[in-house]
């Protein structure tokens, strides 16, 4: 094990506690607790949640159950919320009925751990959560109603059936929540790591799906929420391993400002409230996207897909003092986190001027800037009044 150099964002004061006598160390994620370093202190920092399930739980293994059992057990939970499902899980496909006049929209994630998560700091059920979540933001989105999910999984002998068990709570936490219903998936084995996809499905009527290229000039841009929390989460987690790494019985240190944060990275929720208060209000928009990748990427898919520009100001744009407070702390700018941080799963929208007055009364809505012809370009208003550039980096995932 190497020893992290003490730079500026792992230079932090860290109470030392004895091993074994750790006090357990609970902090809010939404509506529930989630105990860190009880799988922190479990064997190192590598598949802590898995580690935790094997040694304090019990163990029941994969191969004793055979594909079969695996999907009787994650079919014996799960539960119905859709009147569309006629058939889910247990026949050779899915039978969906929806009413007519809608159509169907479907979009897939794929999420390879090591690339997209480290459950090393992410508790499955909150990776199930997450992965339905992130999906059914890409639905609404369109502005559509998230109807079902399809869940496949490739596995390796590493993770238990606990350990299923608990990523499908998570999944079935989030169906739930979002009304939709998990109507199946396919399952099978990996050499190694864990891969998840998740599909989602949606319907909506063809005149109100919003795509990202119906932006005109002179409309107003909207985002929901707060922008750059999720990706000051990331970072506390990035150096609470690295402390870890370093020195074992470092445990984390997490105040409950920083919880938000963390909540905002693990268990991210999809705006389907914001499309049920746009249709409430009255408000289609022209152009809608899910800020998944970055604010300023978004805007940049928004303006190629609908031909035109932006100016977006500065001061308008949604960042929580905890998130600035946090990023102060990591010496990176409040605003780079807002307009290249990702995974906010907030939705940017576009509205004609017209609609000022309902979208200025949305509580959860700022309006950010106004929609330019394409020969303007992309501009940032600073603070300071002086426009500049707006740059896109978003993720670079190769
Ligand atoms: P097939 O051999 O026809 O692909 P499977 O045995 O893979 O069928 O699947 C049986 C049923 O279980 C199907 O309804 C399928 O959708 C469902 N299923 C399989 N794996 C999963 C999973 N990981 N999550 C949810 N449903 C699943
Ligand atoms: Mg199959």
């Amino acid at each position: 094990m190497t020893f992290p150099k003490k730079t500026e964002s792992n230079q932090r004061t860290v109470s030392r506690a004895g091993r074994g006598q750790v006090p357990d160390f609970t902090f809010p994620i939404g509506n529930e607790s989630v105990i860190l370093p009880a799988h922190y202190r479990i064997k190192g920092i590598n598949y802590l949640i898995f580690n935790l399930l094997m040694e304090n739980q019990g163990r029941t293994e994969l191969s004793s159950l055979g594909e079969f059992g695996i999907i009787n057990r994650i079919a014996s939970k799960t539960e119905k919320y859709q009147e569309s499902t006629r058939t889910g899980i247990g026949d050779d496909a899915a039978v969906l009925a929806y009413p007519a006049g809608e159509e169907v929209l479907v979009s897939t994630d794929l999420l390879a751990e090591g690339v997209h998560f480290d459950l090393s700091y992410t508790p499955l059920h909150l990776l199930g959560y997450k992965a339905v979540a992130v999906n059914l933001s890409d639905i609404a989105a369109m502005n559509a109603v998230p109807r079902q999910i399809l869940v496949s999984l490739a596995l390796s002998n590493r993770f238990s059936m606990e350990a299923i068990e608990a990523l499908y709570d998570g999944i079935r936490q989030a169906c739930k929540e979002y009304h939709v219903d998990l109507a199946g998936g396919d399952t099978t084995s990996s050499q190694s790591g864990l891969v998840l996809s998740v599909t989602a499905l949606g319907t909506q009527k063809p005149d109100l799906i919003v795509n990202r290229s119906g932006a005109r000039v002179g409309d107003l841009i909207c985002v929901s929420g707060d922008l750059g929390s999720a990706y000051m989460g990331l970072q506390i987690l990035r150096r609470e391993k690295k402390v870890f790494e370093a020195d074992p019985d470092m445990q984390p240190e997490i105040s409950d400002e920083q919880a938000y944060l963390l909540q905002r990275q693990l268990k991210p929720e999809a705006r389907t409230d914001i499309v049920y208060e746009l249709a409430e209000k009255n408000i289609l928009p022209n152009s809608m996207i899910d800020v998944s990748d970055g604010l300023a990427s978004e805007l940049f898919h928004l303006c190629s897909k609908s031909g035109v520009g932006v100016q977006i100001f500065e001061d308008k744009i949604p960042v929580e003092n905890l998130t600035k407070l946090a990023a102060s702390d990591f010496g990176l700018s409040p605003l780079t986190c807002a307009l290249n941080g990702g995974e906010d799963y907030e939705l940017l929208f576009t509205v004609p001027l017209s609609e000022f007055d309902k979208v200025a009364k949305m509580p959860d809505v700022s309006i950010i800037g106004v929609v330019k012809n394409a020969d303007y370009g992309k501009k940032l208003v600073l603070k300071s009044g002086q426009e500049t550039e707006l740059k896109a980096q978003g993720w670079v995932h190769f």
